[in-house]
């Protein structure tokens, strides 16, 4: 049997039940057929895959099956591929390993590869030899024991490395530069025009590092990175080349020029995929990479991480030799790397879009924070709580702590997260404060200036600042306010709360109607007796209850339905207001309250 890592499975969290079992004798016969094409191979793996259940087998498992050793392990180490994209590649892989290492040329992965692997390593294996290198691809370590050939494997890329080093070749880095000009507008410039070409929208995120923005600025910038992918693996995540600046047209047409220009000669007819770039590279913004997922962006970001360090080590050792576009767009194309995708299914419905929530630490806005995430959209939490930042640990989520009153300390926290995911699409305006209860001749002035400082004030600052990213949002704005039944009903001994709550009503209003040109909507909910949250001391509780005469537990279901309201009743109505249910709608006020007498 051969254990053969499954098909999307990643090496960083793969289990047991990430690798599919296939028999091994069986494979190793296929290996000796004059041919077999891709339909047939992937129909020979998958009836003899011995696990209901297990995953597609690694479109490379034939090739695994050849070597006779019972631990194979394979990487796209950098060190190799620079050294094999070099000047006289071949030969210098060779001076390094000698008869340890059977070298192939360069193949495209799949059945032609592990046919000319089975032919050519039994005529140049040797007695030491303990791996095997992929021109312009990567290297296989094997053993006996697992231990070893890892070993093995590290042992190889060191010698690599050295050689390297030797060179003056390693420790190679592009002139450093220093971010200077970043604004968040360009980013969502970027990122809209982006989606458009992609017809879906995506996220953005920007790194502007010194070694990013170096390479950036690299004077050869132009010849360096148009070349090819570190190895053509990569171009299913990145496309074969990152845009140069913003032109996402020019990205297109150069694009659908390679396509035309490669297509001809494929075997079967091909269909283009979407035009739009997955990275750029911008002497502004630095590198850029795009994504559905926070995840598929980071993932981007990393593989050109490497490939900075793999072309600049190759220049270093004489000039970079990229493989040619043909060989990238075999694989770009290959059904079996496009089935690789394809297994993520339908994307959620706020996939690639991105949700702002004020106050999110807690409560309501927490609740929020989580309804928005269940649906895919990327979330940036702000709070004056510590606890924003690490509210979930996960790519798609960006927590700032943030003093809303402080409209820097907005602008900075605006732009670390359009570093991140490159706008904002939704924006749920939750943050507020109740003061304690007091009658109207008592009401203390600081008491009544904090509620309409935080309450009103503080929104229209957030408001004005992502409303030039809402304008770029792909698919259009919207806002969400949490307001209160307050506004239509309010109670006494809440001037405070009440008057600063109806301002901000008006302010939605009044928002609709000047942002509905921009396709921003604003909608309102008016949420009552929600007792699970921050606001909703025992102390204001109490407080409360007693205005109306009642008892605690009479207040906390006093609604026609006799419900309690949780947060997540609101935040999972304020995540459809941002989704295709309320599409047509704009300036609508909606109460989530179990129904209250005064407001039939
Ligand atoms: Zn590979």
């Amino acid at each position: 049997m051969l254990y053969v890592k499954g098909s999307g499975w990643d090496m960083e969290t793969i289990e047991a039940a990430g690798f599919a079992p296939v028999s091994l004798a069986y494979i190793r016969r296929l290996a000796a057929l004059p041919a077999l094409s891709d339909p047939q191979m992937v129909n020979e793996l998958a009836t003899h895959t011995l696990r209901a259940g297990a995953p597609a087998p690694s479109v490379e498992t034939i090739l695994h099956a050849i070597l006779p050793h019972k631990y194979v392990d394979h990487t796209h180490a950098d060190a190799v591929l620079s050294i094999s994209n070099s000047p006289d590649g071949e030969k210098r892989i060779r001076d390094i390993y000698g008869g340890r290492a059977v070298v192939i040329p360069y193949i495209m992965a799949g059945f032609d590869l592990a046919s000319y692997c089975a032919r050519e390593f039994p005529k140049q294996a040797t007695k030491q030899t303990v791996g095997m290198v992929l021109l312009s691809h990567g290297v296989f370590s094997f053993a006996e024991d697992a231990r070893e050939s890892y070993e093995l494997m590290i042992e190889l890329v060191t010698m690599a490395e050295k050689y390297l080093a030797a060179r003056k070749a390693w420790s190679v880095g592009p002139p450093p530069a220093t971010a200077d000009g970043f604004a968040r507008e360009d980013a969502a410039r970027l990122r809209r025009d982006v989606s458009e070409a992609a017809g879906f929208p995506m996220l953005c995120r920007c790194n502007d590092s010194p070694r990013f923005l170096g390479f950036a600025r690299h004077p050869e910038v132009g010849r360096l990175s148009q070349g090819s992918p570190a190895t053509p693996d990569h171009v299913i995540r990145t496309k074969p080349l990152p845009m140069l600046g913003r032109d996402v047209g020019v990205f297109g047409s150069a694009y659908r020029a390679y396509f035309e220009r490669n297509a001809g000669a494929a075997k079967e007819p091909k269909t283009m995929l979407d035009p739009a770039p997955r990275m750029a590279l911008d002497p502004t913004l630095g590198f850029a990479a795009f994504g559905r997922s926070a995840r598929d962006t980071r993932i981007v970001e990393e593989l050109y991480e490497h490939t900075i360090d793999v072309i600049l080590r190759a220049e270093a050792l004489g000039g970079w030799r990229p493989l040619e576009d043909r060989h990238i767009f075999d694989i770009e194309y290959w059904d079996l790397e496009q089935a690789k995708l394809r297994k993520g299914g339908t994307p959620p419905p706020f996939a690639g879009e991105v949700a702002l929530v004020t106050g999110a630490a807690s409560g309501i806005g927490k609740a929020c924070a989580e309804a928005l995430l269940r649906r895919g959209a990327a979330v940036i939490g702000l709070d004056r709580n510590p606890a924003i930042e690490s509210l979930f640990k996960r790519p798609d989520y960006f927590g700032a702590v943030c003093d809303l009153t402080d409209a820097a300390a907005i602008d900075a926290a605006l732009d670390a997260a359009a570093r991140r995911f490159g706008g904002v699409d939704m924006l749920v305006l939750n943050a507020g404060i109740f003061p304690s209860s007091a009658p109207i001749q008592s009401l203390q002035r600081e008491a009544w200036r904090t509620a309409m400082s935080v309450n009103v004030e503080s929104n229209l600052l957030v408001m004005q600042a992502v409303h030039p990213l809402l304008a770029l949002a792909p698919r259009g704005g919207r806002v969400v306010v949490i307001g209160s039944k307050n506004v239509p009903a309010p109670g006494p001994g809440a001037a405070a709360y009440s008057a600063s709550k109806a301002a901000l009503n008006q302010l939605a209003r009044v928002a609709a109607l000047e942002w509905a040109k921009d396709g921003i909507r604003v909608n309102t909910i008016h949420p009552n007796a929600v007792y699970d949250t921050a606001l909703w001391t025992e102390e204001v509780l109490a407080s409360r209850a007693k205005a109306y005469n009642l008892t605690v537990e009479q207040y906390r279901r006093n609604n026609l339905l006799k419900t309690e309201v949780s947060s997540k009743d609101v935040a999972e109505l304020a995540a459809e207001m941002c989704g295709a249910l309320f599409a047509k709608t704009t300036a609508a006020q909606v109460p989530v309250d179990g129904g209250t007498e005064k407001l039939v």
